[in-house]
Formats: C-alpha cells, structure tokens, sequence
C-alpha cells in the first residue's frame, strides 16, 4: 500500500474512534504496524501535573500506562516536547537525557524517534516509535511519523476535549459528569447568561441527533416499527414504479434495501440499542453511522460505495421518526440556550420568543451573519466552540460568556453565583442606559452625531424605535429572504419594505440590495462554492439576475411612495462599471413604475465600501453617487485576509489593525473630498473605542446594532470630540492591534467609561 494511503487509513479509523482512549489505542497499533517497529507509544501532556504521561504503547510495558510521567526536563521524551522538535537517535542510551524508568521496559530498545503532537502552537504530546536494533529511522520514517503526528493532533485535541466531560473511574464503571467544564470559543454577542441547552436538529440530518434517554421505552420501539414500515412500503413503492423503466440489475438495488430493513437485520441493531436506554433517533444514528463506517473503510470499491446507500437508508428511516414527532410538541426550557452545529439565521427563530436566552455554535466565527443578528437581539452567544460534543449536550445546565468566548458545562453553585453577579450588573447598566433614549448622541462639546441602526429581523424595528434610533443606516434585506422556502413575489417584498418604511418615516431607511454569497445562503438559491468569500456574492449575484435585481429595487420603491425616506444601498462592489450597471437599473425600474402611475420620489443610492479596491476608488464612486457606507466587517476580513467565519483564524481577525483604521481615515477623507455623506455600519461602529475613533475620523453616521445604541451614545455624550480627536491622533502612531486596544481601553477608562468596556469575568481552569 503506498504510504498516503496508509496514512489515510489510519487517520480515518482514528477519526471515527468513540474516545480519547480508543484514539490511542488504534494509532499505537497501527503506527507499530505500519512502520514495522517494535514499540509505538504517546506521550499526553497533563495541564495540572506539566507532565507528560504515558497514555498508550505498543510494545512497552501495559501496566506502565498511566502511571509512568516525564516532567519536560526529563528524558528524551521531554526533550522533544521541550524542543517542540523531531529527535532521531540510533542509540537512545547514548543520549545524556537519557532517563531509566524501571517499569516501563524499555531497556531493550536502542533506536528512538520520537515527534512532537502539536496542536495550536501547543505541544500536546509526544509520538514515539522505539526499536531493539541501533539504526537511525530513515528520512522517510521520519517524515511519516511527523506527518502522521501532524494529522492526528486535531483529533487528540478534540478527544481530548469532549472526553474530559466525564470524571475518569478507575474501573470503567459510568461516571459522573464533570463540574465547570469549560470549553473555548469565540467571543460572538457580549452579555452573560445561565440556561439550559437546547440542541438545534437539523431535520433529517442523522449526524445532528442528540444523544437522549428514553422516557418510554415501548414507545419508541413501537415509534421505530411505524417509521420501518413506512419506509419499506416508500421503497417498495418506487422499486415498482421504476420497473420496466431501469435494468432489472438497478432494480435489485431496492431488494438490497428491503434485505438491510429487514427485521433481523439493521432493525435489530437499533431496537437492542433501545432496550438499552436509547431513544429511537440516537439509537439510529449509532446503527447507521457505524455501518457507514465499516463499509466506508473496505477495501472494495463496490462495498466502500455502499456506505451511501446505508445512510441514505437512515436519513428516510429518521424523516419518518421526525414526522412522527412533529406532532408532539417540544417543550422549550425558559432560558433555552441554543446549540447549533452550524448556527445559522433562520435558526434564531427556533426558540419562541423570551425563551431563547443564549446561543452557541460549533462552527463559525464572530462575524458570522448568525454572530451579527445574535448581537443585534442582545443574546450572548459564542461561536466556534470546535471542540463540543454537542450531541451529548441535550438539557445540560450551562453559562454562556460571550464576553470571553467560553461556555461552562454542568457548572458548579460558586460559579453559578460568580457569574449571577454579572448578570446583575449586567441589567443595571441597562436599565440606566434606557433613560438615553431621547436624548441626542451629543458630545460635552457640542458635536452632534446622527446615531442609526442595523436591522434584518422583524424584531428589529420595534427594538430600534425603542432605543431611540434617528434612523436605519443598514437593512440587510437578504435576512428575510433567508427565512423563506422560496424568492418571495414583488407583493410580499412591497409589504415587508413598508413595514421598516412605515415605521420609521420620517427618518431615514437604508435598504440594501440582496447580498447573498458568502456565509448566506438561500436554502432554495445554493450556491456551492470552494472560496465562497471570494466567490459569487452581493452585487455580483444580482447584476447576474436582473429579473432578481429588478423585482426587488421595484418593491423598495414601490414601498417608499408617499413616504419618501428609502435610500438604496449596493453591497460588495468593486469597480466602477458596476456600480454604473446597477445604477441604470435602478433608474429604469423607476422609469417603468412612473409609466405604470406611481409617483416615486427617486430615492439617493449609495455604495458600501467593503473591499480593498473599494477603497481606493471611494472618490471615483463618490461622484457616481449619493452617499457611501463603510462596511467594515467585510473590509477587515479583506483587508487582512482572514475569513469571518473562520474560528480557527479568529486572532487574527482585528478590528483595531492599523492598516483598516489607515483604510477607514482614507475613505472618510476621500468622500468628503466629494462633498458626500459617509456613514459607517460594520460592528467596529457598536463597539465604544471604535465609535469615537469614527466620529474623530469626521464620520457622518454611525449605524449599530439595536442592543449597543444605547452604549454608543452614553460614550459620545460622555467625552468632548477634542478629547476624542487627541485618542484618534495617539491611536494613529501605534503599529499594533493589541497595543491599539489597550490605549481604548485605558482610555474608555480615563473618560469615567468603564461601565462600557467588559466586566471582570470569574476564570475557570480548563480540564
Ligand atoms: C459589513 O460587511 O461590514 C456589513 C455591514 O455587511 P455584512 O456584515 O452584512 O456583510
Ligand atoms: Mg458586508
């Protein structure tokens, strides 16, 4: 087999291991195998010991496993964590950190290689392979190991992480779950919370079915057997439909099926499964995903194939369950924190209103569209929480921290009551901060800044209007299309417009064009993309559909007749011809509505400046037309090329980098070059540092979400824009991100801010 092949393999069967201690054991086994040594053993770091301790061999003494640890100044062992490097040695006894340990038999093997497990720039353990013969392993055993290594951390990493949720019992008994355990993530939507989780299904998907008891356990046999039923008669039904029109040997396919829902084949599995405990749904994915793996692993390319059909199998047997569910109502916890794998928009609807406390998010990153809506409701959310078991999750007590990025699973009474505190707080500021409301973003020295806000859910507009918004600088027109089955008709468009319209007239109301791509996506509009980012979005999806374009620049007109308060806004544009395309458009749809009878006030149209070329071509745009606005979430991520989404770049993504404040003094400077408007409305505009720092650049709006307003306009009425302006001028000679948000926070402390900034949050030790 050639070598990328057996590194495939094992890397698969180590991914699909049910633990950390399964993990070890299979790639012991088969690194010893694969590189025909005598000993393979790992080495894990342990965070409360700083030891390295021996977690699995092959080779060496079995009894020395959890008992046998290295401090990193001992041993060769500790040398290569220390070294954080790759040691080769043909005689191991030779080397002068050559350590004895008595119990673990080794004193028969001469040749050492060991690697380091890195994860995250840390080092997680340490790889050994050991041989009785004195050689030095040659460069490619060498490479495979680190190679090997390499591949395997993320999956100790993660082993480790979601193993850590039960105590360790020494003789394998079920153990209780641990207190406080902590896993990191990304800081989403600031704000404390203590709930209980909820976790979001995705229909007919068997990798998101939660792992629950069974409250009756005849009842889900008897829920299966329906669902079993069901599904053979919809095969036999197609197998019979399809006869005569595919070869007998396709139609064979359908008999393969009804062979593996046979009762004593698959079905058995699933209701053993259910006898033990298991509710159906769990007891199904256990079955299937299994299967899916066995079959996946064969050799055999017909057999490999198979897998599919198996999964296909138990995605119908799980539609079927699901329905039948349907029918029952969930009861939802007040307090529900929500647990997505992948939170998306139309999931924050999930919950009924007032139960939905917290959110929390495998994947995804701060500015995820799901983060952005999630901040705009004022729901602590993390995101990014890689390493969660969610499925195990299902009803467990949590504290969500959006201010750290961390969640605390089963938590302890002291922690409870640490955290209760700032939920406290919490609440005071907010309630002082709703006495702003109809009071004008002022500063003490009289400089007025227009503050507006984001909205995209229909919660919004009520939100806004109570805390004191002058107007909407953004409405994300594409949320609502998000929430839909189908592209919604110029009629429903018309309604949904002229509810913001209405509600806000006569402020101001910012709509934007659909700006889909990227992390939004229509369920019935797919766009599948490998670089999604870079790919095929805003502005770039509509100019492609001028029947999409058309329709929905009509409803916002149509929308605005007699209220005369729309504004129309073009996301992600890029050049110039563009914006012009755009701008025909939208004066045609005008044309044909005065021609149909409608009297419609042409509404000014602006551009968003979300990308580098943008930038420097804000001049060039500002004559073309009415007004630009600043989207800085998308111009940081483009800026400094690390994808919002992403929470393994996450770091990296820094709103204060000099480079985008450079970029944000440039755009304001060049517009008004123009004499044209400049708002702003990415989420550097909600946070207090960064709102001064804009209004000191000479901003003319700031647009925020609803739930910070009321913190961005205590911060304005509570400094004078001189001061404001020397913060902009001391901010501007620092070259670091870090340095920059110190020199904000200091200074929001300086300026009797401290309310604003992030409370002093209890830490945990991670396990
Ligand atoms: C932005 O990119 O800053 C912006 C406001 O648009 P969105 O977050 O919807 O991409
Ligand atoms: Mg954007």
């Amino acid at each position: 087999m050639s070598i990328l092949k057996v590194l495939r393999q094992i890397v698969q069967d180590v991914s699909t291991a049910p633990d950390l201690n399964a993990v070890l054991a299979i790639t012991v086994g088969r690194v010893q195998k694969a590189m025909q040594t005598e000993v393979c053993s790992v080495f894990l770091h342990n965070q409360d010991t700083a030891r390295y301790v021996l977690r699995a061999t092959h080779g060496l003494n079995p009894e020395a496993v959890g008992k046998v640890s290295l401090s990193p100044d001992e041993g060769i062992v500790g040398l290569v964590a220390k070294r954080a490097e790759p040691i080769n040695l043909e005689d191991a006894f030779m080397h002068p950190s050559f350590h004895y340990i008595d119990a673990i038999g080794e004193d028969l093997f001469h040749a050492f290689l060991g690697v380091p497990i890195m994860h995250q720039r840390k080092v997680l353990g340490v790889l050994v392979v050991q041989q009785r013969d004195k050689r030095r392993f040659d460069e490619s055993e060498e490479a495979f190991l680190v190679t090997l290594s390499a591949q395997l951390a993320g999956i100790i990493a993660h082993a480790h992480a979601t193993g850590s949720m039960q105590t360790e019992s020494l003789d394998g008994a079920p153990s209780e779950i641990r207190k406080d355990i902590r896993y990191d993530g990304v800081a989403a939507a600031s704000g404390v919370v203590i709930g209980e989780i909820v976790v979001a299904s995705i229909p007919a998907d068997l990798d998101s079915v939660v792992d629950r008891d069974a409250e009756d356990i005849e009842q889900e046999k008897a829920d299966l057997k329906r669902a079993l039923v069901a599904v053979r008669k919809d095969i036999s039904e197609v197998s019979k439909n399809l006869a005569g029109r595919i070869s007998k040997d396709e139609n064979a396919l359908f008999d393969v099926y009804l062979r593996m829902l046979d009762d004593n084949a698959l079905p058995s599995e699933i209701y053993a499964k259910i006898d033990q405990g298991s509710w159906a749904q769990g007891a199904l994915r256990e079955v299937i995903l299994e299967h899916v793996r066995t079959f996946a692993a064969m050799d055999d390319p017909y057999l490999s194939e198979r897998s599919t059909d198996i999964k296909d199998l138990g995605k119908r047997i799980l539609q079927h369950l699901q329905e039948d569910m349907g029918d029952r109502q969930t009861v939802y916890p007040e307090n529900a924190v929500l647990l997505a794998d992948e939170l998306t928009p139309a999931m924050l609807g999930l919950v009924p209103d007032g139960k939905l406390s917290g959110l929390i998010s495998v994947t995804g990153s701060g500015n995820s569209h799901a983060a952005i809506l999630a901040r705009s409701m004022g729901i602590p959310t993390v995101m990014g929480v890689v390493d969660l078991p969610f499925r195990r999750l299902e009803g467990e007590r949590v504290i969500v921290d959006g201010y750290s990025g961390r969640i605390y699973v089963n938590p302890s009474t002291e922690l409870v009551q640490a955290f209760s505190r700032i939920v406290i707080d919490e609440q005071i500021v907010a309630d002082e901060l709703k006495e702003l409301r109809d009071l004008p973003a002022i500063t003490k020295d009289g400089y007025r800044l227009p503050l507006w806000v984001n909205t995209g859910l229909a919660a919004d507009v009520g939100r806004s209007l109570e805390q004191g918004a002058e107007g909407i600088g953004l409405y994300r027109t594409e949320i609502p299309f998000m929430i839909r089955d189908s592209f919604p008709s110029e009629q429903e468009q018309i309604e949904s417009y002229r509810t913001q319209l209405e509600a806000f007239a006569p402020r101001p109301v910012t709509m934007r064009t659909l700006d889909i791509g990227g992390d939004k996506a229509l369920p019935y509009f797919p766009i599948e993309e490998e670089n999604p980012s870079l790919g095929w979005r805003g502005i770039r999806v509509t100019l492609d559909h001028p029947e999409i374009f058309m329709v929905q620049v009509r409803a916002m007109l149509r929308a605005s007749e007699g209220l005369d308060n729309l504004r129309i806004m073009l996301p992600m544009v890029t050049s110039v011809s563009e914006v012009e395309e755009a701008l025909r458009q939208i004066d045609r749809a005008l044309a044909e509505l005065k021609e149909e009878g409608y009297k419609i006030k042409k509404p000014p149209v602006g551009v968003m400046i979300e990308v580098p070329a943008a930038v420097y071509q804000t001049r060039r745009f500002a004559r073309l037309v009415d007004f630009i606005s600043v989207g800085s979430n998308d111009l940081t991520q483009y800026l400094l090329a690390v994808d919002r989404n992403n929470p393994r770049v996450a770091g990296l993504y820094a709103s204060y980098h000099p480079a985008v404040l450079k970029a944000l003094d440039f755009i304001v400077h060049e517009a008004h070059k123009e004499r044209k408007h400049v708002s702003i409305c990415g989420e550097i505009a909600a946070d207090p540092g960064g709102a001064l720092l804009l209004m000191a650049m000479g901003y003319d709006v700031l647009s925020v979400n609803a739930n910070n307003l009321p913190k961005i306009k205590y911060a304005i009425r509570n400094v004078s824009f001189s001061r404001a302006r020397q913060l902009l001028l001391s901010v501007r000679s620092l070259h670091d991100a870090e340095e920059i948000h110190q020199e904000l926070r200091q200074s929001l402390k300086a300026f009797g801010l401290s309310r604003l900034t992030r409370p002093m949050i209890p830490e945990q030790k991670k396990h």
